[in-house]
């Protein structure tokens, strides 16, 4: 299933006097580099949706995450008990 995901990478918070980071390139050989999120609902083990991060040419996964941005959450959750900084730095 693909379509909108809580978890994106905001490129503006990189730490000043960070430069880019080399671009990654698909390990299957296809040199793809482009990548995206998708969805995974039924994974044996697992009692939550998760996130394969894959390879948009060739749908090699190269990598998991949670399908919920636990960052985001954290966020919320300190904002409501008068923590609003939590994720500021
Ligand atoms: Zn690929």
């Amino acid at each position: 299933m693909r379509g909108e995901f809580p978890i994106a990478f905001d490129d503006s918070k990189r730490p000043k006097g960070v430069t880019k980071m080399a671009i990654s390139k698909c390990p299957r050989g296809c040199d793809n580099a482009q990548f995206e999120l998708v969805r995974q609902d039924h994974i044996k083990g697992a009692n939550q949706p998760m996130c394969f991060v894959q390879c948009t040419s060739c749908n090699t996964v190269i990598g998991v995450t949670d399908f919920y941005d636990t960052a985001k959450l954290l966020e919320k959750i300190a904002r409501k008990v008068g923590i609003p900084d939590l994720l500021d730095y």
